[in-house]
């Protein structure tokens, strides 16, 4: 845990009583300040009061003026579609809102490198291969923010240390202070709309992480037109921006990116196994332009590449029997996710079902052809069957029934993958319930294999 010194004598109030408030709390609480917390649900409350805190209603004025800070949970609407009762209190008291990541940063000491990621897409792939890339190249890194834990729960960081936080866009909304080293923003597409009333308050959100502290290195995704202006609206103010244009990332094999002394290196992707498709390339260019700005050696990044063994339940390779390679995609709960690992892949065994979303797989209509064979399971099975035109496919009901078909029929060279294009729950807890099934059924395919 980092404790947090600013408040040190002083009382603060904590909004939301979930994992990240906790943190907050445990966090301002071993920096010297006088905790009063507050949650909606009576869970929440109950956690804290176990814990040791004080609860006091922060919506009533009198609470709220007592406070010098007020810190805010994610999860909390602090502007859209509404700001909650206690953020109002605070405005009206004239009481700082702020959330994790700007006591974080307020906090930091100096010599930390932190590499801050944000995007709509690939942030928390990006985040986890710098950790990676980092550790390889030889320095201590952590990893949080909204992957593993939160950031107040990180060790400590030393000067010296290099931090990767993922950072959502609830977070950089609202924190007071941002000043990542290096700052990277994936790509943007429309998200989250409520809570930022549209795409041009969501996209005012994630600058902020560049502008309150214009960072070393901005690593900006040029896909959109939201990344190509905030590129340009910080020459000159940050150290240094490097776009991460489209045609660096088209060919399959080969990443150029763009070293600290703007030089050009070559990375080899062919036996980068776990970043498999143009998407993933994307990534990957953003951690490594990231890792350069640091100094990390490029023959190092490229170890890096190849051990990378992706994240869980993203287009994660689980194993190969008979030349036949098995990927977990479970995370893939719609038709835009999909997408990517179709794209990814040739000669497919396609797993899919579930419960499917608005408009369904029509979207990949282009993309059959790389299907050999749709294997359906779920409530979308009937609806999908309609949507797949010529390509063959088998009613399977279950994804033990449909893993078995599919592994029993592949030839050597295909892939059996596992991307559902629907949520899980008609079948599965979660999308990580149905990830984890499937990996326990393709580990057993595999060692009757070998
Ligand atoms: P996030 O943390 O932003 O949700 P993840 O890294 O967990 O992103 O990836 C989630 C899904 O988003 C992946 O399974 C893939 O379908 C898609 N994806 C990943 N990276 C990108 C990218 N750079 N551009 C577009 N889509 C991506």
């Amino acid at each position: 845990m980092i404790p947090i010194p600013l408040y040190c004598g002083q009382r603060v109030g904590v909004l939301g009583l979930g994992r990240s408030g906790l943190a907050s709390a445990r966090a301002l609480a071993a920096g010297g300040a006088e905790v009063v917390a507050w949650d909606d649900g009576e869970a929440g409350r109950t956690g804290a009061v176990a814990e040791g805190f004080s609860l006091a209603d922060l919506r009533a004025p009198a609470e709220i003026a007592r406070c010098a800070a007020l810190i805010v949970s994610p999860g909390i609407g602090h502007l859209y579609p509404s700001a909650h009762p206690a953020i109002e209190a605070a405005w009206a008291a004239g009481v700082p809102v702020d959330n994790d990541a700007g006591l974080f940063f307020a906090a930091l000491p100096d010599g930390v490198s932190v590499i801050a990621v944000t995007g709509s897409n690939g942030k928390s792939t990006t985040a986890a291969l710098t950790h990676h890339l980092a550790v390889e190249a030889g320095f201590r890194a952590h990893l949080g923010g909204n992957i593993g834990r939160g950031m107040l729960d990180l060790d400590p960081p030393r000067p010296g240390d290099v931090v990767v936080l993922e950072l959502s866009s609830y977070q950089t909304d609202l924190a007071r202070c941002l000043r990542p080293r290096v700052g990277v923003l994936t790509n943007l597409s429309p998200d989250h709309l409520d809570r930022h009333d549209g795409l041009g308050g969501y996209f005012a959100a994630k600058r902020r992480l560049f502008e309150i502290w214009p960072p070393e290195l901005a690593v900006i995704g040029a896909d959109e037109r939201e990344g190509r202006s905030l590129g340009n609206a910080l020459l000159g103010r940050a150290g240094r921006v490097a776009m991460i244009e489209g045609d660096t990332l088209s060919e399959e094999a080969r990443l150029t990116v763009t070293g600290k002394t703007g030089a050009a290196l070559d990375f080899d992707l062919s036996r980068a196994l776990s970043l498999k498709g143009r998407h993933n390339r994307q990534n990957a260019a953003c951690a490594l332009t990231a890792l350069l700005a640091l100094g990390a050696e490029p023959a190092a990044l490229q170890a890096g590449l190849e051990s990378f063994g992706g994240l869980r339940h993203r287009m994660q390779r689980i194993g190969e029997a008979g030349g036949v390679v098995f990927v977990n995609d479970s995370k893939a709960t719609n038709a835009e996710a999909a997408e990517k690992a179709l794209l990814a892949f040739d000669r497919i065994r396609w797993i899919l079902g579930g419960v499917p979303k608005a408009g369904g797989i029509a979207m990949l209509a282009p993309l059959l052809p790389k299907v050999r064979k749709a294997y359906l399971i779920g409530e979308a099975a009937e609806a999908f069957a309609s949507q797949l035109g010529a390509t063959p496919y088998e009613h399977c009901g279950t994804l033990a029934a449909a893993l078995s078909a599919a592994a029993a029929q592949a030839e050597p060279g295909e892939t059996v993958l596992l991307s559902p294009a629907c949520a899980s729950f008609d079948q599965f807890a979660s999308f990580e319930a149905r990830g984890a099934m499937f990996e326990d059924l393709v580990r057993d395919v595999v060692n009757r294999a070998s």
